[in-house]
């Protein structure tokens, strides 16, 4: 009779629990969570904040490692991250499903920034395809991958502007311009977030909220200060634009923002973004981000949790500040319970949407592994994608593409290297699997032309900076014989050649997180190497990596050719045969202004006029100029050449007067006045004359990449409206105003076609 009751009372027992963990038949969403929450006790709600790192292998060495098994057991883990592998993720699921007393699923996030196995380009490339679609598809790709592989939650899109290529983070982002950035933002979360219902779309985390890219001198980490009326209209579209399509989470950014450090910013955690963009989902520090705050010299880890909750953060990244100090807190009435109970409740509705309550191993099937994930398909993707990416900044005489039957000199440090290939921030990625450019060019090219390889030099000259510059195990094993050899294998293979090609630049970590440079040349060794190639008289053209705009005054003046390839992904040596070979015409255009040189930074298109515009030549007295460098940038934003040639013809107009509410249609004629078909991307900026507030000299406001065939002729269409002409005034009201201005289109933001017209209330 005894174990008969203790069997009922186990079985009642076991129905409550689950109907806690599972949503019943009929009931919304409202009333599960209500409901599980009602019988949540203080400790377990602070739980759901605690997003605690790992280290060591996951179940078994964590237990050893952080205690993180004991706390999912008890119900104080809302999440992890960055582990890899679906049996892994489904054994912590599995602890916290059927050995906390709740049974609450967790959330599982990765920083799946630009790819999963697959790797495309890094972020600031694929912005330079200029192509949503293209972007939109490698997003759903990645979410497809990491949560074929036990992954719910993506922390991407990176949508930081940025003006300073010393900031090595502008790898992660798209770039300078708040309008491409935010049509980036939208095709990025539609792309990992779909529809969640679904296996194989995951929820996005915008980041890092704000303001991050914009790190006086470029030094990451490091303090914003900044006019409303600037975070508004140049740097804020893009978050907005990732909160409008949907995304689920937001991630407050590391750096101080006028003296209230991001996570303790109450005006922009929950003013701005709830008040005004009314964000529904729930916000997550950066790593370690609140106890950080005791840095920024906010208080002790306490205050900054008491801070950071009360300013809108409602999950701990890594401190456990919210988990270890919340009750004290309450307490002492420093947070409220209602504070509490709102972030509890945003992060369980998250994993409602997610699917985890109906079913916590929905991103745990083994079976997908196989078949989802680095496959043959993706692959393709990722290898034409990449080729969309390249820009081509310089081609003299048509030196590319290569010519068949002629011999190749392929030298530098990234030419037969794999591991570097995807760039930064590829944490799941196979590196090993990646294609080298030597490879790929073989693959591609090798019947037709013949390849000798030297290294010709290492990526640094001496071993510190290497070391500094290859973590992670994207080594490049450091040849250690004399500079001097290693340079004359090169030199000799390059006499024997009819062209080289010399593939360099950054290894994947010099640029992306804690990785700012105070200089943006190539490294010198690479140069030196450069010039003594160049002493043989033959074309070189450099094959060049980098995860942000660098300094190559002397490279464009001194090389042939120059294909720009940022990081392409795995496939990366194949990409770059198609484009070198001609089977694809590159069609890349800049999305961040290259300078001439650091001083020129911040250097970027859309700057404001200044009351003393430098109108003639450089240089002038008394005029907004240098005395020792042109203002100009070396390469605008929206630069790219392509094998073909572009000629553009004179807009017109349907209308010079816009109102509220008729449209200007504007027609031009671009003409492919070459041989090779090939993508243009036409560029529309305006600029109004007089406004309340000071207009930049120019603002992109549409593009439309086309396809045109050798000899053809296509007439592309654009519609202005008055809602293009909105911007936040000194009241932060976005309104229009009345005025003349120009209409510009172009192939790049410098060589436009300028017409006037006016807009009247
Ligand atoms: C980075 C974030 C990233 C997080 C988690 C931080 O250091 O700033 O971008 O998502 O780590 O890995």
């Amino acid at each position: 009779m005894k174990y008969i009751k203790l069997l009922l009372i186990g079985l009642v027992l076991f129905c409550c629990t689950n109907i806690y963990s599972q949503p019943l038949q009929n009931q919304t969403k409202d009333q599960f969570i209500n409901q599980l929450m009602s019988k949540m006790t203080l400790k377990e709600k602070l739980g759901q904040l605690n997003l605690p790192v790992i280290s060591g292998d996951v179940v078994s060495g964590i237990s050893q490692n952080t205690g993180v098994v004991a706390k999912i057991s008890e119900g104080l883990v809302g999440g992890l991250f960055n582990i890899k592998g679906v049996d892994k993720i489904k054994a912590v699921q599995k602890l916290a499903v059927e050995s906390s007393r709740l049974k609450i699923p967790l959330i599982i996030g990765m920083d799946v920034i630009h790819g999963y196995e697959t790797e495309f380009p890094i972020p600031l490339g694929l912005s330079a395809s200029w192509d949503m679609a293209l972007i939109k598809k490698t997003a759903e790709i990645a979410a497809k991958e990491a949560s074929a592989d036990g992954i719910s939650w993506t922390y991407s899109p990176m949508v930081d502007i940025s003006r300073d290529p010393r900031w090595g983070r502008v790898a992660e982002g798209s770039g300078e311009d708040p309008y491409l950035g935010s049509l980036i933002a939208k095709a990025m979360v539609e792309g990992y977030q779909g529809n969640l219902q679904n296996p194989n779309q995951i929820m996005s985390c915008v980041k890092h909220f704000a303001l991050y890219g914009a790190s006086e001198s470029g030094l990451d980490y490091n303090t914003t200060d900044m006019s409303e009326q600037r975070m508004y209209n140049e740097y804020f579209p893009p978050y907005l634009a990732a909160v409008n399509a949907g995304a689920g989470s937001v991630m407050a950014s590391f750096n101080d923002i006028n003296g209230i450090p991001a996570t303790a910013n109450k005006w922009l955690l929950t003013d701005v973004l709830r008040g005004q963009w009314h964000f529904k989902g729930f916000v997550v520090s950066d790593y370690t981000g609140v106890s950080e705050l005791q840095n920024h010299g906010m208080g002790d880890a306490a205050r900054c949790g008491e801070l950071a909750l009360n300013a809108g953060v409602d999950m701990d990244m890594v401190s456990e500040i919210f988990v270890n100090n919340g009750e004290q807190l309450l307490k002492e009435k420093k947070i409220s319970l209602e504070t509490i109970n709102q972030a509890c409740k945003r992060i369980l509705e998250a994993k409602y949407d997610l699917g985890l309550f109906h079913n916590p191993y929905k991103y745990c099937d083994e079976t997908r592994r196989n078949k989802d994930i680095f496959t043959p398909e993706h692959r393709a993707f990722a290898r034409a994608a990449a080729a969309q990416t390249f820009v081509l900044l310089k081609n003299d005489r048509n030196t590319l593409p290569l010519k068949p039957n002629t011999t190749i000199a392929v030298i530098g440090p990234l030419a037969n290297n794999k591991v570097n290939m995807p760039g930064t921030w590829s944490v799941a990625c196979k590196h090993d699997a990646s294609i080298a450019v030597l490879d790929g060019l073989k693959q591609v090219m090798g019947t037709s032309n013949n390849f000798l390889y030297a290294l010709g030099c290492n990526i640094f000259e001496t071993e510190l900076m290497e070391n500094r510059v290859t973590p992670f195990g994207k080594t490049f094993n450091r040849d250690n014989r004399p500079t001097e050899q290693i340079l004359n294998e090169a030199l000799e293979i390059a006499a024997k050649s009819d062209v080289i090609l010399f593939v360099g630049g950054e290894s994947a970590e010099m640029s992306g997180e804690s990785s700012s440079r105070s200089e943006l040349n190539l490294p010198a060794i690479q140069q030196e190497t450069l010039k003594k190639l160049k002493s043989l008289g033959k074309p070189i053209v450099l094959v060049l990596f980098t995860g942000r705009p660098l300094t190559l005054a002397w490279e464009n003046q001194n090389l042939d050719a120059i294909l720009n390839v940022w990081f392409p992904g795995t496939e990366a040596g194949l990409a770059i045969a198609d484009v070198l070979s001609g089977q694809v015409n590159p069609s890349g255009k800049l999305t961040m202004t290259f300078p001439r040189n650091v001083g020129q930074i911040p250097i970027y298109y859309a700057h404001k006029n200044t009351g003393r515009p430098l109108t003639g030549k450089w240089f002038q007295k008394f005029q907004a100029n240098y005395l020792d460098i042109e203002n100009s940038p070396l390469f605008p934003f929206g630069y790219g050449l392509s094998y073909a040639q572009f000629e553009y013809g004179e807009p017109v107009l349907s209308t010079a007067i816009l109102t509220p509410q008729n449209k200007i249609v504007v027609k031009i004629p671009v003409k492919n006045n070459s041989n090779y078909d090939g993508y243009e991307t036409v560029q529309l900026y305006i600029h109004q004359k007089y406004r309340s507030i000071t207009p930049a000299v120019k603002e992109l406001k549409d593009f439309q990449k086309v396809w045109i065939k050798k000899g053809e002729t296509k007439m592309v269409e654009f519609e202005l409206t008055e809602q293009q002409l909105r911007f936040y005034n000194q009241q932060l009201k976005l309104v229009s105003e009345a005025g003349t201005g120009e209409i510009m289109i172009g192939s790049n933001s410098e060589q436009v076609k300028r017409i006037p017209f006016e807009f009247k209330k």
